[in-house]
């Protein structure tokens, strides 16, 4: 059955970088015989300045129909001034919202070739490949009741921090599924020492555990973790929590890498479909140049082709050749510590030759 796939570039350097993953796809489909139909769309400020929204209804309806939606990056001083719900960010918000993706995957990877851009030494650091999985739409950041009294003395604001059963049991299955098809350690973070929520979270994580006899399960407070991620990251395979302990501790984890050019990331539903994105914005100081890195895009379309497109191989194959090209020196402004780089336009003709030798 033909896969759809959903191109949204955006703004800033989310064209470049989608472009130059969109050569690598093409050529993916022509080689393979691959039966994917692209579509593509404005979106953000791009979408806002000919339709007047950021996410026109044609664009949420064209993702609702598509298995996979890659996504470039939003923004720009130009759309800074509008108001919230004109904000080229706020596509983003109601992608994740209306598709239902509450699961959250990002890969912290370390090319050791590149461990000298890591603020992190290199005998720590070296081999650095974990998986964190965050729950996207609960918790903290959307739970009733929520408000601000500045009636009261003294005023106040408050939020609920809640997660059903059945919210936990997803995500957690996400990520015990995804620690299978890796090194089979998972770690849960919580903060069970304070927080009835996390207790639950614990409790019910625990109870599946016995379902993956094959997956090492391991919990961890949150603080800790934050911690342990910069002492000793190679501890870990696949973490899973809660949005807002994901949240941090997802950025800390990318950190690690020193790169923001590299990370991708993937949203997923329950049926595995999804939002494949890179994890930096659409750079408005290096829009334009050719000089921005593509590769956090073409890591996210290897996302894809993993989860929602059914083509693990093939995905693996696009991972190891970008593998081959950080190997063979390849580098784009970004990671080239001051010294030759090879432009944006120039990436994914390279990938394509490496592939095509691989
Ligand atoms: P940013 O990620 O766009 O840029 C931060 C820094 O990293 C900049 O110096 C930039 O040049 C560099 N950088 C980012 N991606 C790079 C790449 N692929 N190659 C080389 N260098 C890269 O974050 P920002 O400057 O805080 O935000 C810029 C705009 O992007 C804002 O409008 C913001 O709202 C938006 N934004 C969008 C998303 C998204 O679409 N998912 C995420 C974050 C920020």
């Amino acid at each position: 059955m033909t896969k759809k796939i959903l191109a949204l570039p955006g703004d800033g350097i989310g064209k470049e970088v989608m472009a130059s993953t969109l050569n690598v796809l093409h050529y993916l489909i022509e080689s393979h015989d691959l039966d994917f139909l692209i579509t593509e769309m404005n979106v953000g400020g791009a979408a806002y300045d000919v339709e007047g929204s950021p996410i026109p209804n044609s664009v949420l309806e064209e993702a609702k129909k598509s298995d996979a939606v890659l996504f470039g990056a939003v923004g720009g001083e130009k759309w800074d001034n509008l108001e919230w719900d004109l904000r080229p960010e706020n596509a983003l918000l109601t992608l994740r919202k209306e598709l239902n993706l509450f699961a959250n995957l990002r890969p912290a990877f370390l090319f050791n070739e590149l461990s000298n851009a890591s603020p992190i030494k290199k005998e720590i650091i070296n081999n650095l490949d974990i998986l964190i999985v965050r729950e996207l739409t609960g918790g903290v950041y959307f739970g009733e009741p929520r408000g601000m009294n500045n009636d009261a003395e003294p005023n106040y604001a408050f939020n609920t921090m809640i997660y059903n059963e059945d919210e936990i049991r997803r995500i957690a299955k996400v990520a015990f599924e995804a620690a299978q098809k890796r090194n089979r350690r998972l770690c849960s973070v919580d903060k069970a020492n304070v927080l009835e929520v996390s207790k639950f979270w614990r409790s019910i994580v625990t109870e599946m555990s016995d379902d993956y006899p094959d997956v090492e399960l391991s919990h961890q407070l949150a603080d800790n973790t934050a911690m342990q991620l910069v002492l000793d990251p190679n501890q870990f395979d696949v973490i899973v929590s809660s949005n807002l302990f994901g949240d941090i501790l997802s950025d800390i984890a990318g950190t690690l890498t020193g790169s923001i050019g590299m990370l991708p990331s993937a949203s997923l539903d329950s049926s595995f479909r999804g939002m494949y994105e890179p994890c930096h914005g659409s750079a408005p100081d290096i829009a334009g140049q050719d000089i921005a890195n593509p590769l956090a895009m073409i890591s996210s379309l290897s996302m894809a082709l993993k989860f929602s497109l059914k083509e693990e191989n093939l995905s693996k194959k696009l991972d190891e050749s970008i593998k081959t090209y950080i190997k063979n020196g390849y580098r784009t402004k970004d990671i080239s510590a001051g010294k030759a780089h090879i432009k944006t336009s120039e990436v994914s003709d390279i990938i394509i030759d490496i592939l095509k030798n691989e």
